[in-house]
């Protein structure tokens, strides 16, 4: 594993010994295309199959001809993964634990509201952030995921989707840091935003960070209209430390500097994501310290009952505390949403499913007090 220090290099995969056709860029297709003496139309239409199509095989690409859909096969596999486990919740929540070529495990989700379909992707192996309370953290950061293992996510997902439901909101918030792995992400984001791709406008996604100053100015750089959300958890650094360790090299401060760049160069109100644990974060003087911090900016705050994690010690606050705490940011004029709980009766909380397939000793957290 990788050390904690979320600017460090962190290694990518090796490349697999066969490539993934779903993960070759449009580029890649035409120059592929042209060396095998085809005629350059046909990239639209392999793109055709891999994105609005949602093919399950290369044989099923039915107006290729047999021949080049006999040289794909002998190139590329549709996707390099390998699909280990498929859990679908009483709400049609279903969450994918893909197996890469290396082994190592990631996993994504699809979430279904009334006309709304949004995936939830991973972008690293593991994380280095170490938040206490998430099931992701707990084993540290084993590597970045590449282009082609981020984008396998989102289409593996698509093609979960029944023929009359489409793909309208992706959020990045699964396991990793997603500004630590920021090149490879922005390259899957491309093809999600491709006329010939997905066509899912940058406003349909979101990208959630621990808070990393430097990678939200980055992120500001790309000129892109992305949702921000923040990941902040606690209303002031001494609680922040313990929940949240990096922040002890950044602080609440910093973070909301870059958050406000963030709003003033792209015009995206930034949402803050603040996970509500039992007696730790849930009590009224939090309430009103957050209050304090985001009165004077144009946010919104959305609060997390804890998903329980049974190798975790942190509990769900009550309905009540939950209310409570909402209530105060409302009065003080913060926007607030509680987030609807999904797939509940799976492991929804992010890297709970890997965590389960690694069979792995898990640490224990040690005891947080209230700050
Ligand atoms: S909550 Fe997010 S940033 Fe924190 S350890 Fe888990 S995956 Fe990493």
């Amino acid at each position: 594993m990788t050390s904690l220090d979320p600017l460090a290099d962190v290694p990518l995969p090796a490349l697999p010994a066969r490539e993934s056709l779903c993960g070759l860029s449009a580029d890649r297709i035409a120059g592929w295309l042209s060396e095998h003496n085809h005629p350059a139309y046909r990239a639209s239409q392999l793109r055709q199959w891999i994105y609005g199509r949602r093919a399950e095989s290369i044989d099923e690409m039915a107006d290729l001809p047999a021949s080049l859909r006999e040289q794909l096969g002998d190139e590329f596999d549709l996707f390099t993964g390998r699909l280990a486990r498929h859990q679908v919740a009483g709400d049609r929540t279903e969450k994918l634990l893909v197996e890469l070529t290396d082994g190592k495990r990631v996993e994504c989700v699809l979430m279904r509201e009334t006309r709304r379909w949004t995936v939830c992707i991973s972008t690293q192996v593991g994380c280095a952030m170490g938040c206490v309370f998430c099931a992701s953290g707990l084993l540290g950061l084993d590597r970045n995921l590449s282009r082609p293992e981020i984008l396998e996510q989102i289409l593996r997902l698509t093609r979960r989707l029944e023929p009359d439901e489409r793909l309208t909101n992706i959020v990045v918030m699964g396991i990793g840091e997603p500004l630590a792995n920021l090149p490879a992400l922005l390259g899957a984001l491309e093809e999600v935003h491709a006329e010939d791709g997905l066509g899912l406008s940058p406003r349909r996604v979101t990208i959630s960070t621990v808070g990393l100053p430097a990678g939200i100015r980055q992120l500001a750089d790309v000129g892109r209209p992305y949702n921000l959300a923040v990941s902040l958890h606690a209303p002031n650094d001494e609680l922040r430390n313990r929940l949240v360790p990096v922040n002890d090299r950044i602080g609440i401060a910093e973070i909301l500097k870059a958050a406000d760049d963030y709003f003033e160069r792209t015009g995206r109100r930034v949402t803050y994501e603040y996970v509500l644990l039992a007696e730790t974060n849930d009590q009224p003087r939090h309430a009103r310290q957050l209050a304090a911090l985001l009165a004077d900016r144009n946010a919104h705050v959305n609060l997390i009952p804890m998903n329980n994690v049974k190798e975790l010690n942190w509990n769900c606050p009550g309905e009540p505390q939950t209310q409570r705490f909402a209530t105060i940011l409302d009065e003080a004029g913060v926007a607030t949403t509680v987030r609807k709980k999904k797939g509940a009766d799976i492991d929804a909380a992010c890297g709970q499913l890997r965590l389960e397939n690694l069979g792995n000793d898990i640490p224990q957290p040690t005891e947080t007090e209230a700050g």
